[in-house]
């Protein structure tokens, strides 16, 4: 029984992964970023160094994990993929140093939470390839030194405030994805439409881009839903009328925001009088922890005009009251 709960999980996963473009052509959008990526790339490959170390940041789905995977590949290194939580002692981090091979990608997912006494033996490793650490305890204790190979660590957070800034100066390229356009979102559909082998027309395409707040891995999630109601409701084919009835069904907003969005920006109004309410009063209201508000909620909601962040608080913007549908004033 359980294992089949845990395989109904997987098949997500799985599609998530058949879906990542593989090298820099294939990524869409964020053209500033790829373009520089594809120029230091190039760069260290000809002088036969690693490539400087990559700080990636910007909100959850955006293609920061992908991106670090294309750096590899356009390196012809192998990756080795890790986390800020699951690295708890310093020799956990230590082992996965030393086993990495000459050039090499270090992925470190939520770099901001490293705890800090791993941070102070990544320093080193960082701006000498050089690996600091103490063996034994008490009066035997002694520090050892060990040259590593040089390596590139990839880094990516939600928020780049939040690194330590001895850390974040080890970064020689620092880079921030952005939200992308309805256009981009539709190319990143119809792609991945192709790999699934789900007939889509344009129109069909746009109508799930529109609603995928700005972001890739949201897209290709509604895209799956949307593949499930055509299969059942109609007749297999994606087209913005199948679209429209199928995201509605889930809830998704035509102008792209989802329950917890409509959750937060509606508390704003009818228990905050429109704001400005703090952030912890507000994840209260709603039931959400701060970060994720600040890291997973508003960042789409600030770009797209609805929420502003003031000194005094949050505040929705009369654009905010507009989109739910309620009177301006
Ligand atoms: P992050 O690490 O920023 O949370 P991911 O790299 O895991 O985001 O991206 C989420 C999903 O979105 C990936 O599985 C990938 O299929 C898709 N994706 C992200 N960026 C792009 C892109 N630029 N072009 C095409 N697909 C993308």
């Amino acid at each position: 029984q359980r294992s089949m709960v845990r395989q109904a999980d997987r098949p997500d996963d799985a599609v998530d992964r058949a879906l990542r473009p593989q090298q820099l052509d294939e990524y869409i959008g964020q053209e500033a970023v790829r373009d520089k990526l594809a120029l230091f790339v190039t760069a260290s490959r000809q002088r036969g160094e690693s490539l400087d170390h990559v700080l990636l940041f910007g909100p959850p789905g955006l293609g920061k994990t992908t991106l670090s995977h294309i750096i590899a590949q356009e390196m012809g290194v192998n990756l080795r993929q890790t986390s800020g939580p699951v690295l708890e002692k310093p020799k956990d981090l230590a082992a996965i140093l030393t086993s990495l091979e000459r050039h090499d990608v270090l992925f470190i997912d939520e770099i901001h939470r490293l705890s800090p006494i791993v941070e102070e033996i990544l320093y080193p490793a960082l701006e000498d390839f050089r690996l600091d650490i103490m063996i034994g305890e008490g009066p035997a204790a002694r520090s050892i030194q060990l040259d590593l190979q040089p390596f590139t660590l990839v880094g990516a957070t939600t928020r780049a405030g939040m690194l330590s800034n001895p850390l974040r100066d080890r970064f020689g390229i620092v880079e921030r994805l952005e939200f992308y356009s309805a256009a981009e979102l539709s190319r990143i559909v119809q792609r991945s439409g192709r790999l699934l082998n789900v007939p889509m027309d344009e129109a069909g395409a746009m109508e799930i881009a529109q609603r995928a707040r700005g972001t890739p891995r949201i897209a290709n999630r509604l895209l799956r839903r949307v593949r499930d109601f055509a299969q059942v409701r109609a007749d297999g084919h994606i087209n913005a009328e199948v679209a429209r009835a199928a995201l509605d069904l889930v809830g998704v907003s035509p102008l792209g925001f989802d329950a917890m969005d409509r959750r937060l920006m509606e508390a704003i109004v009818h228990r905050f009088d429109g704001g400005p309410v703090g952030l912890d009063n507000l994840a209260a209201a709603i039931g959400e922890v701060p970060d994720t508000i600040e890291d997973v909620i508003e960042p789409y909601l600030i770009q797209q005009g609805y929420l502003q962040r003031t000194p005094r608080g949050r505040v929705l913007t009369s654009h905010g009251l507009l989109a739910l549908g309620l009177p301006l004033g």
